[in-house]
């Protein structure tokens, strides 16, 4: 269902009159094509406090033109990136531990941040907080609320996140994809960047072809038919994976044209057999390095007027087959080392959503599997389980969505509009690169910042 008030603010007319009657602004955003595949403008590189961080060789693989302003020279006020104007600012805040200190945020983005231009990047790097020191914790969870507000604020599709991070060449993966056209509908994220931070280094040695970093790597994406698993199989067989596809037998025809398509497999199964576990393993005799728990369903309802079967089913699928076959594919070894685990919550787990207490459950189960299973995972077998917590995106699900309703889902975040499937697709891509071993255990939503929710 197109977006057709996006389409309107995207002509003069349209702004002009939403513009004087006080109505959202969204910005046409700027996602990665081959013919546009990096912003369009330097990167400013800003410090807040000391910091010991070596960002230069990490910012340089990103690609774009570094320039860098040191505390002294923010009094100089502007862009200060040789006149053109900066498509992103990346601020150094690990060495903030106290209120002092934290003024050096304000001091560094105050008079460049007007500078940033459209569809730019502001990203906020912080340290983990201290246990042992209350006045380091409280400047670096300070940097959170102001990540969150000035992604609020900033517009013209804009976003604004934070990582935390102790070693800038374990986050290197991570800021490639922020400071990228591919993270165009994740804002307001603060992602934690901490663990395995030396194997993760080794794995982000240049490749011969940076451009296909799944090459060599097979990629399995249930619910992959059509919707956001068929853009994450697109995305994946893009980066160089050999993908199968796998979708219910009533989905067969759609499954296998997309495998064509992409030179991959079809295999049609539900989620929910009890088996599916030990046929997804003997399907993949080689193994499997990817594995993406996309399927999921909805089936709303009141809880005062939800029977018992739509509570089990939307269980069913959307988490007790995710436990199950993530289960059996550790078990049997089938996930090799370095390996990658990204399911799929939503931001209705997170926020709760009328009419949805079963998915809600469902995907709030989803986030509590993650936080618990990733670092046994990453300990006992090399393989990173993160999720992808979808906002509103536009998809058959949300088609369905009666008008009103679907206008509040899409107008409520900070980008004033619904992301699209291929939001989705580039942030599992991120996660599934086998240069994201430091990023683990992680929620990381895709929802525009939307005003749903913590
Ligand atoms: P969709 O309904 O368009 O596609 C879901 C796919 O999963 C379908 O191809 C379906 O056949 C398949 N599927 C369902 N049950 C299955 C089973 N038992 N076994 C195998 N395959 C099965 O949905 P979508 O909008 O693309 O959503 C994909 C995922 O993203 C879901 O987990 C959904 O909960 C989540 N999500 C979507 C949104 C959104 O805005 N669309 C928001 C938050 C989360």
């Amino acid at each position: 269902m197109a977006d057709r008030y996006l389409s309107l603010t995207g002509t003069a007319p349209g702004r002009f009159l939403t513009r004087r009657l006080g109505l959202p602004q969204p910005a046409a955003l700027h996602r990665w094509s081959p013919d546009r595949p990096a912003l369009d403008g330097p990167v400013l590189h800003l410090t807040a406090g000391p910091s010991s961080l070596d960002l230069a060789p990490v910012l340089a693989r990103t690609g774009l033109t570094v320039t860098t302003r040191r505390p002294e020279d923010a009094a100089a006020g502007g862009p200060g990136a040789g006149g053109s104007r900066p498509a992103a600012a990346v601020l150094d805040a690990t060495g903030v531990r106290d209120v002092d200190t934290l003024a050096g945020v304000h001091a560094a983005l105050h008079p460049v941040v007007r500078s940033v231009a459209p569809s730019g990047r502001i990203v906020v790097l912080g340290a983990p907080l201290d246990p042992a020191d209350h006045h380091q914790s409280a400047a670096q969870q300070a940097l959170e609320g102001f990540t969150r507000s000035l992604g609020k604020e900033i517009g013209g599709g804009r976003t604004v996140n934070l990582v935390r991070l102790t070693d800038a060449g374990a986050a290197g993966s991570t800021l490639r994809f922020l400071l990228s056209p591919r993270s165009a509908y994740v804002s307001g994220q603060v992602i934690d960047v901490l663990a395995a931070a030396g194997s993760a280094r080794q794995a982000d040695a240049p490749r011969a072809d940076p451009g296909r970093p799944l090459a060599g790597r097979t990629a399995l994406v249930t619910g992959a038919a059509r919707g956001i698993g068929a853009a994450v199989a697109e995305t994946l067989a893009r980066d160089g994976a050999r993908v199968v596809v796998l979708d219910v037998p009533q989905a067969e025809q759609d499954a296998r044209s997309l495998a064509d398509r992409l030179g991959g497999t079809a295999l049609t199964l539900d989620v929910t057999a009890a088996d599916a576990g030990e046929r997804i393993a003997a399907e993949l005799p080689d193994g499997l390095d990817v594995l993406v728990h996309n399927a999921g369903v909805t089936r709303d309802r009141r809880l005062v007027n939800m029977p018992a079967g739509r509570w089990s089913s939307v269980l069913d699928v959307n988490l007790a087959s995710v436990l199950r076959t993530t289960d059996a594919l550790l078990a049997k070894g089938t996930l090799r080392p370095g390996g990658r685990i990204v399911a799929t919550a939503s931001i209705a787990g997170l926020a709760g959503n009328a009419g949805q207490t079963n998915y809600g459950a469902s995907k709030a189960g989803i986030v509590g599997l993650v936080r618990s299973l990733a670092p046994r995972a990453l300990a006992e077998h090399g393989v990173t389980v993160n999720a992808v917590a979808p906002g509103f995106i536009e998809t058959r699900m949300t088609a369905a969505i009666p008008l009103f309703l679907r206008e509040a889902g899409r107008r409520m975040n900070s980008l004033a509009q619904g992301g699209l499937p291929v939001d989705v697709a580039e942030t599992t891509a991120w996660l599934a690169d086998p240069a994201s071993g430091a990023v683990n255990g992680q929620v990381v939503r895709v929802c525009g910042q939307s005003l749903l929710g913590a």
